[in-house]
């Protein structure tokens, strides 16, 4: 979630961004084109009538109202769904080489509306401009595209079984697909859970983050215009305790696809449990490790560190929020680290040279100056930051503190905001039960040229992604998830795609056997 390998060559991009003169980058305020609950490729009010508010994070302004889904339109949404997996549909007599053309025709048209979207996506979420076109709006039309390639070259397997049988696989849609999804990345959280179950034939109800609704919207126009048959995306905005909890206790939801935090996905997975046993996938929260050993490249150690904690202003489930730094360049790291995050510049999220935008909302913003309170009262030194930034809007800056210890709090849970805590340690085995004394197991970072112990390090480490020299770098063929707490399943690569796919065997009895 994240940097690609083209964020590294973001003065480059800033480049392009200001290319388009900045002032040709406003901020859509009059212009958001989709409000409304998208079900059968028609757009609806809400049974209720409700709307609720989605808000600017960087003035607290509201931009626009949405339709607030519950559960009458959950079950209308799902209604629609399974009649587009019915058998003999257009969606499913559909070849796959077709799926993944719609799936290209998509992609083309993000392409086409990548600056409106990029703006409709820093103004809902904050994050700076030169991000979410980039990385947000490029990512995600890389990913639509590599599911589309995908789509006709998922298949069985012939299986040499004993006695007179022929025995293949089939991979077959799991069938009406519930997705919930957060609000850090809306766009890429959208098109990793939705490309994959479109790929491999699945219809979709999504619901998406209350915070962050209009780029989901938009993306639902796209699917309509690209050509997708009536109900086999729907677009559900509403909250999580009435709209995503009807979907994750749906009857006719074949599975659910959830990210966001541990403690919802606790209750996604009782739920499931409790309804039809629907197949679940969770991505879920981190408390993600750096180790910085004493021979590695520093200046470079003190970037990467830097980004894995402040990028998206912390709002990252991968965050590397926990900087383990081998004793003898303590000293020297911190004094480095420091200087990088009062150097990061933060602003207006429209202005080409923002790195650092606003906390989503004042729940988190809150909750963030809570963290900072409670490590300097447990004893951390705070060494840059630590409080908001300007009279309006979210911000917070970029935080360090010092002398961290791991029985802290701000050492042990999830803060998702620009709080980075920088640890002391003296040995590698200890450093390796350290960073897994931990209840999740997202990923973690390595940094060192010992080709030796960086091979011991990613062995040992219980994490679903170890990074060596780099941060955050996550692209459409690398499987993503969680050890532990942090979840179960696999997004991207094949491993994302046979996520949305059940396996059935077929076995035909035959006369004779010949080897
Ligand atoms: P969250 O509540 O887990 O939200 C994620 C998604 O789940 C949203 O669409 C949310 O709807 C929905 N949801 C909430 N309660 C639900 C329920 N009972 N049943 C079904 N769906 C439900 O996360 P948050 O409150 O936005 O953020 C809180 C913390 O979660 C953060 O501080 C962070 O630690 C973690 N988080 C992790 C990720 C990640 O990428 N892993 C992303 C976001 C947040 P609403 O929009 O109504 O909330
Ligand atoms: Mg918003």
């Amino acid at each position: 979630m994240f940097r690609i390998q083209a964020y590294q060559h973001i003065s480059t991009f800033r480049h392009m961004v200001a290319s388009y003169s900045v002032t040709k980058v406003q901020k859509p305020l009059k212009d958001v084109r989709y409000t409304k609950l998208f079900i059968n490729n028609e757009w609806h009010n809400a049974v209720s009538g409700r709307t609720f508010p989605t808000v600017d994070p960087s003035t607290g302004e509201i931009i626009a109202h949405v339709a607030e889904a519950e559960k009458d339109d959950v079950d209308l949404a799902v209604q629609a769904a399974k009649q587009a997996f019915r058998l003999g549909s257009p969606w499913r007599a559909m070849d796959a080489s077709h799926r993944g053309q719609l799936l290209n025709r998509l992609a083309d048209l993000i392409e086409r509306d990548r600056v409106y979207l990029a703006s409709l996506e820093s103004l809902d979420n904050g994050k700076p401009f030169s991000v979410s076109y980039n990385l947000d709006v490029g990512e995600t039309i890389k990913i639509y595209r590599y599911f589309g390639g995908f789509a006709d070259k998922c298949h069985g397997k012939t299986i040499p079984m004993d006695g007179s049988y022929f025995c293949y696989t089939r991979l077959e849609p799991v069938g009406v697909c519930g997705q919930i999804i957060p609000w850090n990345f809306p766009l890429i959280m959208q098109c990793w859970k939705l490309a994959p179950a479109l790929a491999t034939g699945n219809t979709v109800v999504m619901k998406v983050a209350e915070q962050t609704p209009l780029s989901a919207l938009y993306i639902a126009s796209l699917v309509k215009e690209a050509g997708f048959p009536p109900g086999v995306v729907n677009i559900l905005t509403g909250y999580g305790a009435t709209a995503g909890a009807a979907i994750a206790r749906h009857m006719d939801v074949d599975k659910v696809a959830f990210t966001g935090s541990t403690n919802v996905g606790r209750l996604i997975q009782k739920a499931a449990g409790e309804s039809n046993l629907k197949r679940v996938t969770l991505e879920l929260g981190g408390k993600s490790p750096c180790i910085v050993l004493a021979d590695a490249n520093l200046e470079h150690a003190v970037e990467q560190c830097h980004e894995a904690v402040f990028f998206n202003m912390g709002q990252c489930c991968a965050a590397g929020s926990r900087t383990y730094v081998e004793e003898s360049i303590y000293d020297e790291f911190l004094e480095k680290a420091v200087e990088k995050a009062k150097a990061r510049k933060i602003g207006n999220p429209f202005e080409s040279d923002t790195e650092h935008g606003p906390q989503i909302n004042n729940v988190q913003f809150n909750k963030i100056l809570d963290y900072i309170k409670i490590g300097k009262k447990e004893g951390a030194k705070l060494v840059s930051g630590g409080d908001r930034y300007g009279d309006q809007g979210f911000f917070i800056k970029p935080t360090v503190f010092a002398d961290v210890h791991d029985n802290m709090r701000i050492a042990r849970e999830e803060i998702f905001g620009p709080v980075q805590s920088i640890i002391k340690f003296k040995k590698i085995d200890e450093v390796i039960e350290r960073a897994n004394g931990t209840r999740y197991g997202l990923a973690a970072g390595i940094f060192t040229k010992d080709l030796d112990r960086a091979m011991h390090l990613t062995q040992s480490l219980q994490a679903g992604t170890v990074w060596v020299n780099t941060y955050n770098i996550v692209a459409s063929q690398t499987p993503f998830g969680g050890y532990k707490e942090s979840g179960n399943g696999r997004e991207l690569g094949e491993d994302g795609l046979k996520a949305y796919t059940e396996v059935k065997s077929v076995i035909v009895k035959m006369s004779q056997k010949n080897s």
